[in-house]
């Protein structure tokens, strides 16, 4: 089934519309295949170009690259989690392992943007993990145990000192950590599209249907064409499961969010003029919310099992209204219409949370769910599983490996009903700050 960019992203729609787009409409031989052009993908074509200048590398999206979550999330770029898909951070060393990745992730973001002079309006302003229940507290403070263990700069804020900061008294308690990054994740995206080298094709609204390894060869099928090659990555976080890859490891999962117009002046003035600034919720499907730079609000408030390939209009507004509802909570003054466009993202997660990065069968490998933080760790993955697949090794991949693997899960239908019944209980655990 193939995916087409909907349009209704306001990240995407701020940038210019892109002109150098190919289709793949004849048969191709290579030398490396990377299926999916998000965080994951053009930074495996890109490292992979650095380290095989003169091998052909074809790189293919069934949508236009960078525009599936990618483009769709709500920028964090994150040091610290507290809720990563359903586990909390429970196990110090375990956790700590975690941060290395993100951190490892960050740095990597980093490096990108200084070589490239990158405008992603970047601004390390730290993140608040808040609640609008004072019985959090408890969590929060645990949090903040494991946090200063690990030496990350932090501190708790309860509601006047969050009034002022963030505009809205809605919120009782929260832990502010100085590290997290906030971002454009659509210019970032964008930025690693246009710099790809030139030893990279990149086929864009072309679908890898199904493939075989055949000896030495992988054949890939799109429609009506051929791709033979030697290598693959797989970089399709969603979609991993739908190519069979790891299937019993992962599953998608269907987001939404809404983005404002940007606040008129009176708006702005309404809500005290905050900075910039970015909300992470204490339970697992809580209310994710940010004002961008530009006076816009972001929200994120849903989860769900979904077909990935599509989320029809009417299913779309039905979260629309939820999400306005939750703005509305937050900034009362705000009028109905504030809402200017709502998207669905899809993104894949493990049991543990554990993110994937294997070698599945020679010449094979694969990267992917990320939770929260595909960002940093989706980049850093991306470049390094294209030196692992060239058989080098790194301290990245070191650290990396030394994770906790992804664990088994159980086949279909009850892997829906357990994913459903969890989402629902975590729902209703959140309802206060949906
Ligand atoms: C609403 C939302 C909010 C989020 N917030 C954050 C956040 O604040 N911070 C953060 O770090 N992360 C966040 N995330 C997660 C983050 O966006 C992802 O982890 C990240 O984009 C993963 O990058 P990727 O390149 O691996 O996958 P993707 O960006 O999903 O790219 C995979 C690509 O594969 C393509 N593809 C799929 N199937 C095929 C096929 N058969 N053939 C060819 N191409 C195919 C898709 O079109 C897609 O472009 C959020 C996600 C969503 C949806």
């Amino acid at each position: 089934m193939d995916l087409k960019n909907d349009k209704t992203c306001p990240w995407i729609n701020d940038l210019s519309a892109r002109s150098n787009i190919k289709v793949l409409k004849k048969n191709e031989n290579c030398e490396w295949l990377i299926v999916g052009a998000g965080f994951t993908g053009l930074s495996a074509a890109r490292k992979l170009s650095q380290l095989h200048p003169d091998k052909k590398i074809i790189l293919v999206d069934s949508q236009l690259a960078g525009e599936g979550a990618s483009s769709r999330n709500s920028g964090y770029l994150v040091d610290t989690t507290l809720n990563d898909g359903f586990t909390s951070n429970k196990d110090l060393v375990n956790y700590k392992k975690k941060t290395n990745i993100y951190k490892l992730g960050i740095e990597t973001i980093k490096r990108f943007i200084k070589e490239y002079q990158v405008d992603c309006d970047w601004n390390e302003c730290g993140k608040y993990f808040a609640s609008s229940k004072l019985k959090d507290r408890k969590k929060l403070e645990k949090f903040s145990e494991t946090l200063s263990t690990l030496g990350f700069d932090h501190n708790l804020l309860l509601n006047q000192d969050l009034k002022e900061r963030l505009g809205t008294n809605f919120y009782n308690i929260a832990l502010y950590t100085r590290g997290g990054i906030l971002l454009h994740p659509g210019k970032l995206v964008r930025s690693m599209i246009d710099i790809l080298p030139e030893n990279v094709y990149l086929y864009e609204n072309s679908s890898l249907l199904n493939w075989k390894k055949n000896k030495d060869i992988i054949n890939c099928n799109f429609k009506n064409v051929q791709i033979k090659t030697h290598k693959i990555i797989f970089a399709t976080n969603g979609f991993l499961k739908s190519l069979g890859i790891k299937k019993n490891y992962n599953f998608p999962l269907t987001l939404t969010a809404s983005m404002t117009r940007s606040l008129n002046d009176r708006e702005f003035k309404s809500i005290g003029e905050p900075k910039e600034w970015g909300v992470l919720p204490i339970r697992p499907m809580g209310a994710t919310i940010r004002m961008t730079k530009d006076r816009r609000i972001l929200i994120r408030n849903t989860a769900e099992v979904h077909n990935p390939f599509k989320m029809k209009k009417s299913d779309l507004e039905k979260r629309s209204i939820n999400q306005k509802i939750g703005i509305k909570k937050r900034f009362p003054q705000l009028p109905e219409d504030i809402i200017q466009s709502s998207w669905s993202g899809v993104v894949s997660r493990t049991r543990n949370s554990s993110q994937i990065f294997e070698k599945i069968d020679k010449n094979i490998f694969a990267a992917g769910c990320y939770n929260g933080s595909g960002i940093g760790v989706g980049t850093l993955f991306g470049e390094q599983i294209a030196i692992k697949a060239s058989n080098e090794n790194t301290n990245e991949i070191n650290i990396i490996e030394s994770r906790n693997k992804p664990t088994w899960l159980p086949p279909q239908p009850f892997l829906n009903l357990g994913i459903r019944s969890r989402l629902i209980y975590e729902r209703f655990r959140s309802k206060l700050d949906l």
